[in-house]
Order: structure tokens, then sequence, then C-alpha cells
């Protein structure tokens, strides 16, 4: 995820997101509904990848308000669900957070959606305590995936 990147079409500024599979994504805004640059949607340019940012970064969306994004550090097969260890690019706290194996299925998500992803942006969730928003754009299914997770421990 690069927050600081350019488009290679127009020059506006972009945020960045690629896939550990290659898969490129410009983006105008970070979060709902994730609205795509239209310019490198063609498919038709080859496209040059922005400078990758190394270190902690803070990344903030269209109105300023910053955002927390995780990459995913470890996954757990625990019985009827999967605890899933993200960890905050910009603090680099950890956070373990449950999905059933049942709402997985539910979502037609699998396992390596997860670990194709390079981040997840990660909310708490305002209507139910020790539950998380998490989004997420999944290059398998070609789209932005919106779950909710429950707080481990
Ligand atoms: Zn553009």
């Amino acid at each position: 995820m690069n927050p600081n990147a350019y488009c290679p079409v127009c020059g506006e500024k972009v945020f960045y997101y690629q896939s550990r599979y290659g898969g490129r994504v410009f983006f105008d805004d970070l979060g709902w509904p994730w609205p795509k640059h239209p310019c490198t949607d063609n498919g038709r340019q080859t496209l040059k990848s922005p400078p990758v940012v190394r270190g902690p970064i803070v990344i903030k969306d269209r109105s300023g308000k910053t955002l927390d994004i995780y990459d995913l550090d470890d996954l757990q097969d625990a019985a009827d669900q999967y605890i899933f260890t993200f960890q905050n690019l910009r603090t680099r706290a950890r956070l373990d957070l449950a999905l059933t194996k049942k709402a997985m299925k539910k979502g037609g998500l699998s396992i390596e959606d997860f670990w194709d992803t390079p981040s997840f942006l990660l909310r708490k969730d305002d209507e139910k305590p020790n539950a998380f928003r998490v989004e997420f754009i999944s290059c398998r299914q070609r789209k932005v995936v919106r779950i909710r997770m429950r707080q481990s421990r």
C-alpha cells in the first residue's frame, strides 16, 4: 500500500495497492466504497509501480482521517474458527481477531484470499462491542471484501 503514489497517466495523487502476486489497483480514496482511480482501469497500459514506502507510515483518507492499516502476521486454525493476527503498520501493535469458518464459507472466502492481501483496513465496530470491521481487496475475487470480526483476546 502506497498512500503517496501518483497516477502514471494523469499525475494525480492516488492510493496504490499491490497484491503479493502482482495485482495492482489505484484508488482515489481508501475505505468504503473504495473508489477506483479511472485512468488505470482500462488495463491497456503497462503500469510502472510507484516506489514502495518502507517503515512506519501514516495513511490518511481524503478527509484527513488517519486510517489503521494492518497486515496479516499469523493465522491459526482453531476448531470452528480462524484466529487472524493482524499487525498495525504504523504502531506495530498486534491484534487477534476471530472469524468463524461458517461466516467465511458464507462470504465465499478462502484462506488464500487473506494471505494474498497485503493490507487490511480495520475499524472498531460502533454497533458491536469487541468487534472490528475489516475491509480488504481480494485480487482473486476482484472485489472489495467487507466483514466483521470478533476480538479474540
Ligand atoms: Zn489518472
